[in-house]
């Protein structure tokens, strides 16, 4: 197969029923290039009703063809679209360079486990079993999982691919047809996948890709005709979607949202891995991640040596920040300016709030650049404590007792992860199940695992992703009752 996208020639249309077309909505968008402000296209397009209308349409007709397919022949489909997001992982990661900034890095993490996904999930297409339950009243109790039927995945900007393995993996393999609409700010390599799911073998309708921005989200999101919506983005969008999803057809909703992660540092840590993993979750993506560790708690008797290191570590970070094509770079610019000016505005009002040890906008660079910054800050009340900042920005505070951290941690609105570093495993346990969080890391923070569930307590979200949870979210359980004494 011939990859027919480039930077130059850019996938500008929907991809429905296994054809690309245009959209009947006039409506286009502008995107730059967030490393030097070049303009990437003004063509991108957003679908509209008539288009959302269409792809349902097209999505409704394949559904009873896609459940009724052999379970191997899913299968197949999924690892062989698998094997092509891998083999063109580099040009599908160009795609999202031009508008993420992302590294090279970043866009191999983004296809091997989006293709690890398709894997994973295929896996379970015949071992995902359902239950029996005791006949000894005369009725055999059998519960079957069952898909939903029409789809659909609505995902931000800092994961354009990797998505693609945690929401339509789970929804083609448990046998629905799945609409997936990327961010309007990172849209180019999930519009280029139509050549990957026709090489796959996947049905005309069976996975389709529409381009938009928010109000293509909120059409699929009270669209009579899809059935869930699985949603990764801002708690402010995830409401919206929930009240719409109530609103029309009750459709089963996912919310994987944001974050203000705790890391928990103790006097007894290993103070380098704690610094390592402390450093890292709140650079990689720059920032961009909704687990970042962006609150960090460090225990009074070893707070200076820490904190030496810790800005140690985020300088280091600071000097590998910059265009992401060039060798070396580990951190590449802000999405777009109004996530710049956003992460900016935190880190203004955030001197009134607490003291700014390192870091702030780059403002040497033509790019979008806001380099690995700290506050120090005593105030938990203040808004870079409580807010989410979503760029590489921290602030640190000191504690004296465990009963104190577990008070500051908890908090907060968000739930998402939270992590801890100590070496008395008592008071790691311990500390875990104390967390109000979706996911603990003990000596590690902000990761995750495909076989594990993933999302957030609190305003952090609803439902999990990947395992068995995310399965289970596609489908519906059926009772089926038998009567044996008839
Ligand atoms: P966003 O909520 O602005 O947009 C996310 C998606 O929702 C986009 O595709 C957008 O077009 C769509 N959308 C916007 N308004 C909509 C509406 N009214 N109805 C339906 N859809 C609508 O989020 P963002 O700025 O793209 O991403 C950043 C946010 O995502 C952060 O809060 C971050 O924490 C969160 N996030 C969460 C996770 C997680 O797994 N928990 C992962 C990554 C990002």
């Amino acid at each position: 197969m011939e990859f027919p996208f480039s930077p130059s020639n850019l996938p500008l249309q929907m991809f429905v029923n296994n054809e690309y077309m245009d959209t009947k909505n006039p409506q286009k968008l502008t995107l730059l290039n967030p490393t030097d402000g070049s303009l990437v296209s003004n063509e991108v397009p957003v679908a509209g009703q008539e288009d959302v209308d269409l792809a349902v349409g097209f999505a409704e007709k394949a559904t009873r063809g896609w459940k009724k397919i052999a379970p191997s022949e899913r299968y197949q489909m999924m690892m062989k679209f698998a094997d092509l997001l891998e083999q063109y992982c580099g040009q599908l990661g160009e795609l999202t360079r031009l508008t993420l900034g992302s590294t090279p890095a970043f866009n191999q993490f983004e296809g091997s486990t989006a293709a690890q996904g398709m894997r994973y999930n295929a896996g379970w297409i015949d071992k995902f079993s359902g239950e029996t339950y005791p006949q000894d009243d005369g009725f055999l109790k059998i519960v079957r999982n069952e898909p939903l039927g029409v789809t659909a995945g609505i995902v931000p900007w800092n994961g354009p691919l990797v998505t693609v393995g945690l929401k339509a993996a789970p929804a083609l393999a448990t046998g629905n047809c799945f609409i997936f609409k990327p961010s309007e700010k990172t849209p180019f390599a999930a519009l280029a996948l139509g050549p990957l799911i026709k090489a796959a073998g996947f049905p005309p309708g069976v996975f389709q890709v529409l381009p938009g921005d928010g109000s293509t989200g909120a059409i699929m999101s009270s669209h009579m005709g899809i059935r869930k919506i699985s949603f990764t983005g801002s708690c402010a969008t995830g409401k919206k979607i929930q009240e719409m999803a109530a609103k029309s057809n009750l459709k089963r909703v996912t919310l994987e949202l944001g974050g203000k992660s705790p890391a928990v540092i103790f006097d007894d840590c290993d103070i380098d891995n704690a610094v390592k993993w402390a450093v890292d979750a709140i650079t990689s993506g720059s920032g961009q991640t909704c687990f970042a560790a962006s609150r960090v708690y460090v225990q009074n008797g070893i707070y200076d040596k820490f904190m030496e290191k810790y800005i140690q570590g985020m300088k280091i970070k600071a000097e590998v920040m910059g265009n992401p094509e060039a060798q070396g770079t580990e951190l590449g610019p802000m999405v777009d300016r109004a996530q710049y000016e956003r992460v900016s505005g935190f880190i203004q009002r955030g001197q009134a709030q607490g003291k700014l040890l390192i870091g702030g906008p780059r403002l040497s660079d033509k790019g979008l650049f806001i380099e690995p910054t700290v506050f120090e800050s005593p105030d938990p009340t203040s808004e870079i404590h409580t807010q989410e900042i979503f760029g590489p920005v921290s602030v640190v505070s000191r504690f004296s007792t465990e009963e104190e951290v577990m008070k500051l941690s908890n908090d907060t609105n968000f739930g998402l992860m939270a992590g801890v570093f100590t070496q008395d495993i008592n008071k790691a346990m311990r500390i875990a199940s104390e967390f109000d969080a979706g996911m603990v890391g003990i000596n590690c923070i902000s990761l995750m695992f495909l076989n594990t569930p993933f999302g957030g307590t609190k305003e952090s979200g609803i439902g999990r992703e990947c395992g068995l949870s995310a399965l289970k979210a596609f489908t519906e359980t059926k009772t089926v009752m038998v009567n044996l004494t008839y």
